[in-house]
Order: structure tokens, then C-alpha cells, then sequence
């Protein structure tokens, strides 16, 4: 689809058969061919940007028109093959996990939160508006992660700092505060979508289960739209049962509380194991259980997914 009038083609045919367009997914991501850098010829290049970008572009031109015209929900979706922004509008600590990120001193779980504050231009004027002091907060923090990278062994500041949460920078008002702000910016975010999004849009933070780490507050970002869906990875039957009981306590009764399993090995051995956890989110209240992530699951695994639906509607 590296060309217009391929695009065009697509689209025709798909409003001969079906009359409308409601939900693009725009999704595009291929090095075409791995051909080492120094020996990417300049076609190979601009047939790689073509159908990465070209081509996503293309789409969204021929989708305006049909999807402006769709009444009720109209969504764009842009999924990518190449490592992008993820769906959570959440920081990321330093270990993401992308191949040759690597961390040879040791972080310790603190750290790593501490390297995924934001001190940047714009996070500084808008926790100024605040009456928050980033630079501040910045001079401590800096302080902090000089000391942890000429540790020879590491050592944690707050061992307890993933049971205690945030209230361990409590000594250190500097920093207390500027990471209770932080939550702010991404709060708001999600209103503002809210408030631009049609009515009949449903509008849901996805997070996973530790959403504070990563800057989110559930509480005040689902009250600030429809509801939340949380990640029940890694989770035994109990433990999904308890983050659906925690979660609804945050979000309120009127909220959506859903959660979301991905079928990946060893994380789930058997359709059994996806069943037991979406039947104990069912029961505990979840109302929606989103299975994902099937791009990267062998398909001989996809009937698990059936399995647990029929049996979590028995
Ligand atoms: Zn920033």
C-alpha cells in the first residue's frame, strides 16, 4: 500500500460492499528488507518510509471523508510493528525492554522510578503553574541518581519503595511533591479527550496494576472519563480477584471496571489457566475482559481465547 492509488482502490471497494467506515486500524511496520545500514540503497530506503508512512497517511486521507460521514463512534487506531508509544499515557522507567537497553548498574526499583521523572521545559512551566518546584525537585533527584551510579554493589535508598509508593519522598518535600503532581498532566490529558471525543465514544485508561509508577492515578483518571481497564498479566486466579476488588474501590460503582489477559507462554500453560483467570475477573465484578496482543502469540494458542470466553459465560 505504498502508493495513493492503491490506497484508493481499498477504500472504494470497501464502501461499494459495506456502505460506511467506522474504525480504521492503520497499521504499517516493515524494514521491507534487513540489509545492514551502510548497505541500504536509497530505493530500499524510500520503499521502507513509503509503507511505514506513506502509506498510513494515505489511509487516514481516504478515511476523513467516509468516517466524518459515519454517525455514532468513529475511531482511528495506528497500531505499530516498530517499537512506538504504548496505549497507557503513562512515563516509562528507564527498562523498557527494547533490545541494547541495558543496564549495567544494577537499578534498583526506586531508581528506576526515579530516572523516569520528567524534568524537561514543559513539565517544569506546568508544575510552576502549580505552584510546584521542578528544579528543585530536579537538583535532589539528580543527586540521587549521581550517588546510585558510583556505587560499586547497588543498594536501594527505600527497599520498601514498591510496598510504601510515593510517601517514601515524604522527608523530601521538594520531591513529594513534584511526583504527587505529576499525575496532573496525564489526568487532565485523558479529560480533555474526553471532552473532544463524541458522547457515544467510550473513553478508558488502560493501565497495568502498579499505575502509579508510571505517573497514572486511577482514581482521578477514571473519574475524569468512562472508566478504567486494568492488566491482569502475571497473575494467578487470587491475585486478578484482588485487583478487580482494589480497582473498583478506586474507580467507584459508576465507573467501568474491565481487566486484560494476553495469552503468552509460560504466563498462561493451558486454555485452563486463561479460563480460571477471566472466570475469577468475572466474578469479582470485571465488565469487560479484553483479550490482546494476538499478533504476537502463535495462532495455534488463538483457541485458548475461545475456551475462556465460553467458559466464563457458563
Ligand atoms: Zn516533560
Amino acid at each position: 500500500m505504498r502508493e495513493r492509488q492503491g490506497v484508493a482502490v481499498i477504500f472504494r471497494r470497501h464502501l461499494e460492499r459495506f456502505g460506511g467506515l467506522r474504525i480504521l486500524v492503520n497499521n504499517a511496520g516493515d524494514m521491507v528488507e534487513r540489509v545492514p545500514t551502510a548497505e541500504t540503497t536509497e530505493a530500499l530506503w524510500r520503499s521502507a518510509i513509503d509503507l511505514n508512512l506513506s502509506s498510513v497517511f494515505f489511509a487516514c486521507q481516504e478515511a476523513i471523508g467516509p468516517m466524518s460521514a459515519q454517525k455514532g463512534a468513529v475511531s482511528s487506531i495506528f497500531p505499530r510493528s516498530v517499537p512506538g508509544p504504548a496505549d497507557a499515557p503513562s512515563r516509562y522507567p528507564i527498562t523498557h525492554g527494547f533490545h541494547h537497553e541495558k543496564d549495567g548498574v544494577g537499578l534498583t526499583a526506586d531508581e528506576d522510578f526515579l530516572l523516569s521523572l520528567c524534568f524537561c521545559p514543559a513539565c517544569l512551566a506546568r508544575a510552576a503553574m502549580a505552584g510546584v518546584d521542578g528544579e528543585k525537585a530536579r537538583a535532589t533527584v539528580k543527586l540521587w541518581i549521581t550517588e546510585a551510579c558510583e556505587r560499586a554493589i547497588p543498594a536501594s535508598r527505600w527497599p520498601e519503595f514498591l510496598s510504601a509508593g510515593l510517601d517514601v519522598f515524604q522527608p523530601h518535600p521538594e520531591v513529594y511533591d513534584f511526583v504527587k503532581w505529576r499525575f496532573e498532566p496525564v489526568t487532565s490529558l485523558i479529560g480533555e479527550i474526553r471532552d473532544h471525543a463524541a458522547p457515544s465514544t467510550k473513553i478508558y485508561l488502560i493501565d497495568l496494576k502498579e499505575g502509579w509508577l508510571g505517573g497514572c492515578d486511577v482514581k482521578a483518571a477514571a473519574a475524569a472519563c468512562d472508566g478504567a481497564i486494568i492488566c491482569g498479566y502475571d497473575m494467578t486466579p487470587d491475585q486478578v480477584t484482588e485487583l478487580i476488588a482494589q480497582n473498583r474501590t478506586a474507580v467507584g460503582p459508576d465507573r467501568h471496571l474491565g481487566t486484560g489477559f494476553r495469552v503468552f507462554y509460560p504466563e498462561m500453560r493451558s486454555p485452563a489457566d486463561l479460563a480460571t483467570r477471566a472466570n475469577a475477573a468475572r466474578k469479582a465484578g470485571a465488565q469487560s475482559i479484553n483479550f490482546y496482543n494476538y499478533g504476537l502469540v502463535p495462532g495455534a494458542r488463538l483457541n485458548w481465547v475461545k475456551h475462556a470466553i465460553s467458559a466464563a459465560s457458563r
